[in-house]
This record gives C-alpha cells, structure tokens and sequence, in this order.
C-alpha cells in the first residue's frame, strides 16, 4: 500500500469511528446513566465523613457574578450534623456536588439579610422539602428580622406548595415539611450569644462591624475539640479577632481595594457614574484579605480560608493578585475559597486537612 492511501484509509477510520461515537452517543449515556445514578443517589458525605468538623465551600463568592463561586455559602458538618450558613444564588445546587443530601440538612444560620446572603434560601427549603419527604419545616436561626425573611418566602412559595401537596399526595410530600421556621436570636450585652449547644457541639453567634447593616453577625462552632469561626460580612473586626482566638479555621470574609479601584475606574470610562458610586460604596464595610490576615496572626489561627471573594476573580493569575500581601502578614496557610474546598478537622487530632469536593 503507498503511503498516499494509507493515510487515506486512516482518514476515513477516523471519520467512521467519529460517526459511529456520534451516533451512538446518546445509547452511551444512557447505559452510563443506568451504571452511576443509583449509586449517585445513594451517596450521603455524613455517612462516610470520620468523626470530625469539616467545612465545605458551598459558595465562595459574593454578588459578583463569578464561574468558580456562587453566592456566599458555608457547609459545616459536626459529627454526624449538618448545618448551612448563608445560602446566596447557586449554592443550593453545590450543596449537593459537595456530597449532601439536602433532606439532611438540620438548621440554616443567617449571617444578616443583605440579598446575595439569602437568595437561594427559597430553594434550599424546597429541596430540602423533596428530596426526602421532610414533615418539620427547615430551621432558620439569624438575628432579629429573620422571621420577615422566612415568612416572606413562605408566601412566595405557597402556591408551589398546594401544586406538589395536590400532585404527589401527603405521604409523599407533606405539606408540613415545607418552608422554614424563623428562629430569631438576640445577642446580648457581652455581644454574643450561644445559639445551639449540646454536650459535644456549641454554635454561638456574635455581633460584627457591617455598619450601616444591623443586625450582622458572624459564628463561632465547636465541636469536640476542634472550632471554626465564620465571619459574616464585616470590617475588620476585633470581635473577630476575640472569636477567632486559637480556632483551628478562620473563614473570613475579604475585598481586594486595588481590583475594586480597576472596576470603579472601569465603569467611570464606560460612563455609568452609578455603577462607579456603587463600587466605591462597598470598600467601606468589608475588610481586606491583608486585614483579615492580620485578625488571622492576631488570634492565632490555625488556617485562614478567604470567603465571599469581592470582586470576581475571572481571568488566570488573579488570586495572586487578589491575596496581596497576606501571605507575608500571615505565616500559616491562607487559601483564596473557590467553591468545593472542603477542610476537614478530625477530632482527636490537630490535622487540618485541605481537600476538593468538586
Ligand atoms: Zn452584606
Ligand atoms: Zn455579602
């Protein structure tokens, strides 16, 4: 055979097997389909996670709309509990690629009602509703103001509600596992307060510097031994640093000044003098992840995982950019969030274990 038709007879392999991939694609999938989604179902992360407090980044972003980071959200399993802080857009569905079951899920704890903090709530309480046939309403702890939230979105869903009720009958779906039950706290002199405690697991809540935004506050969970604090949205905050005193994870919210000063000078040459304001408007009431490096040296933590990333970090090289300085000010890890970093801390130890869910 030349070499001429040889190449064309290869050619034509090639074009063949591409077809024949092409034509049968769809059978394919469907015999894949048949092999995984049992063993999808059937997939609980609590069932499998050893005894421990373990972080999962539901959503590592902020507003801003970012591919690698839904709206601010943060998974934390205690032992066998799983419990959701923040539910901003996109972060319901995350909560299941991180390995959850939604039906699973024991309480929501609200840092404070600015929208991209609460916005995938309404779906978060239906799927926690569906997925297994929940006949208690979802908890929903937060601040004072938390009952308007949850009840407004009971209304919103009520039609949705009698819909599925009517559809898929009371045993499959009852009517009283939908929506939420507000769960508001007060925090008291000292600025905090303990919100869940048990003999292995306390979650307290305490107050932050989100001003003009009140109430806002952040968490503190321990559990066993090990702890994490979760800042909400704040200044850089010494009630932060006071939580965060020898915690084993600090996950801390962070705003990069210089990048907002690239989007704010960008929207003033595009001649949207609102949007500009908008972005000069938000550096007042959020902290850098240099200030959050320092709470981080100051109470002596033992990781700082960045969260609720402002702006979004969307082209290569930017999380270099975006950390700054921190990791000078900071001698222990310091990690910029992205959706699916999941961070174990097993009891019994002093491990902290840095991992990707998806
Ligand atoms: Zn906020
Ligand atoms: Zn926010």
């Amino acid at each position: 055979m030349t070499l001429r038709r040889f190449a064309l007879y290869t050619l034509l392999a090639a074009l063949l097997a591409a077809g024949a991939a092409y034509w049968f694609r769809g059978p394919l999938s469907m015999a894949l389909a048949k092999r995984v989604v049992a063993g999808r179902l059937a997939a609980d992360a609590l069932k499998d996670l050893p005894d421990g407090l373990h972080v999962g980044l539901c959503g590592a972003g902020s507003p801003f709309p970012d591919d690698q980071r839904a709206g601010p959200c943060t998974a934390v399993v205690a032992g066998k509990r799983l419990f959701i802080f923040d539910v901003g857009s996109g972060s319901p569905r995350n909560i299941g690629k991180l390995g959850f079951v939604h039906g699973r899920i024991e309480a929501v704890f609200l840092t404070h009602f600015h929208s991209d903090h609460i916005d995938g709530l309404g779906e978060l309480m239906l799927q926690r509703w569906v997925s297994t046939s929940n006949s208690a309403p979802l908890p929903v702890h937060g601040p004072q103001g938390v009952e308007q939230v949850v009840a407004g979105l009971r209304q919103a869903y009520a039609q949705d509600q009698q819909y599925r009720v009517a559809h898929h009958g009371e045993v499959t779906l009852p009517a009283g596992g939908s929506g939420g039950l507000a769960q508001p706290f007060q925090i008291g002199q000292a600025g905090r307060v303990v919100v869940l405690k048990d003999a292995d697991l306390e979650i307290a809540a305490f107050s932050v510097d989100h001003a003009p935004i009140h109430p806002a506050v952040g968490y503190r969970i321990s559990y066993k031994g090990r702890s994490v604090v979760i800042s909400g949205d704040t200044k850089q905050s010494a009630a932060v640093q006071r939580e965060a005193q020898g915690v084993d994870l600090l996950v801390h919210e962070a705003l990069s000044v210089p990048m907002m000063a690239v989007l704010e000078g960008g929207a003033g040459q595009a001649g949207r003098p609102q949007l500009k304001q908008l972005f000069n408007d938000i550096l007042n009431y959020h902290a850098t992840p240099e200030q959050a490096a320092e709470t981080a040296r100051d109470a002596k933590v033992g990781f700082l995982l960045l969260h609720h990333i402002v702006p979004a970090l969307s082209l290569p090289g930017m999380e270099q950019a975006f950390v700054g300085t921190a990791r000078s000010i900071f001698n222990g890890p310091v990690r910029v969030g992205t959706d699916g970093d999941f961070i174990s801390l097993p009891v019994g130890s002093a491990k902290i274990d840095l991992g990707r869910r998806f």
